[in-house]
């Protein structure tokens, strides 16, 4: 084998169909993470395989300045579902790439390039978004990154007020923070950042690449915070699989937004994919069945192992088991004993990210299987 960059789990993964994943050897796994929020409707969901393969008999590429009907149906549908007056679309392949050109359009837009981050953030790791995100291990060997960044402790509303200025291009930050070991934000601090921003005519990049399209029980994490930001960031999930990122910008950011693109913008295919995805989460209203399994969820989660791990946490079904020892070990049990397959966030949190379609059954098997392991 040549790969290197990933290191390989000793499970070959042949198939997927919804919740499940089976092997080449025919076990069956039941997915909590291996699909990293990436299959909201479930893994291979028939009106996503169907309208994408429609598209590839029928066109696979065309450049995305001629129109095509995926292309065009899709920036509507995005602009419908993006909080407030969000109404511009910028497609791409990947979420890095939606904070990159997030990061751009806020720069050219404002004419200033002060960037400000949080920390234990994560925004993707080509060099601008790299540059943003806090993890040092990510960075160090890359240097130097895109300059002009400015980290504030995540959380603290008094530490971005002082960090924003009249040189501020934009602050980035995920309204729930994944990889960075599931922490939420308070609506107090989300609103708090508002206020910064549009005091300084700066814009809010809101990076919901792992917490939009439902995870966190509505659409997007920022309207339970009544906040709309300038730019929003998607990926993940939104082509069930397939390579589409998307960033969604106000007027004034797309009336100045430089020059940028890409070749594989708004692909057919992906396009389609993505399309499908959108129609099964609006029409089956599963932001609102993500928010009721979450609660089922994290409530038998916290009667099962409350007194046995640091703290459960998250928001719909993006959740954290904070264990008292290294994640690494409860995964592989997990894994190899049960069947279940998880990720971590950090050294010490467990973190459940499974399609949305989940039933309670799903979450009984689970919350077994964590408490055997875990206890
Ligand atoms: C995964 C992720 C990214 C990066 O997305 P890629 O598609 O891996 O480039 C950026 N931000 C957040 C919050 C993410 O979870």
């Amino acid at each position: 084998m040549s790969g290197f960059v990933f290191s390989e789990k000793p499970i070959q993964i042949e198939s997927g169909e919804g919740m499940t994943l089976t092997a080449t050897d025919g076990t069956q796994f039941l997915d909590f993470g291996a699909s990293y929020a990436c299959v909201p409707v479930g893994h291979c969901h028939p009106d996503v395989v169907e309208a994408t393969t429609q598209q590839v008999q029928e066109l696979m590429y065309v450049q995305a300045s001629y129109p095509h009907a995926a292309r065009t149906a899709l920036y509507d549908q995005l602009a419908d579902v993006a909080p407030g007056d969000i109404d511009n679309v910028w497609l791409c392949n990947s979420g890095t790439e939606a904070n990159e050109a997030a990061l751009k359009f806020a720069r050219a837009a404002t004419g200033r390039s002060k960037i400000v981050a949080t920390t234990r953030g994560f925004h993707g790791r080509t060099m601008g978004a790299l540059a943003t995100t806090w993890k040092d291990k990510y960075k160090k060997p890359f240097e130097p990154l895109a300059g002009g960044v400015e980290f504030v402790p995540y959380g603290d509303s008094e530490e971005v007020r002082a960090a924003v200025d009249d040189e501020t291009a934009a602050v980035i930050l995920e309204p729930l923070q994944g990889e960075g070991g599931i922490n939420p934000a308070s609506t107090e601090y989300l609103q708090a950042v508002r206020e910064a921003t549009d005091d300084a005519g700066a814009a809010l990049i809101l990076d919901e690449i792992q917490t939009g399209l439902g995870r966190t029980g509505s659409m997007w994490a920022c309207e339970g915070h009544d906040v709309v930001p300038d730019i929003l960031t998607t990926a993940k999930g939104l082509g069930s699989g397939l390579p589409i990122g998307a960033t969604l910008v106000r007027d004034w950011v797309a009336e100045q937004h430089g020059d940028h693109g890409s070749t594989f913008s708004g692909n057919p295919v992906t396009c389609a994919a993505a399309g499908a995805t959108l129609d099964v989460l609006q029409r089956d209203e599963i932001p609102a069945h993500a928010d009721e399994m979450g609660q089922y969820l994290r409530g038998e989660l916290e009667a099962a192992l409350g007194d046995e791990v640091r703290e459960i946490r998250g928001q719909g079904l993006m959740v954290g088991i904070e264990v008292k020892r290294g994640a690494n070990r409860y995964l592989r049990d997990l894994a190899l004993e049960h069947q279940v397959l998880a990720l971590p966030a950090g050294r010490t949190v467990l973190r459940l990210l499974p399609p949305l379609v989940m039933a309670e059954e799903h979450a009984d098997a689970v919350v077994d299987a964590l408490a055997e392991v875990v206890t």
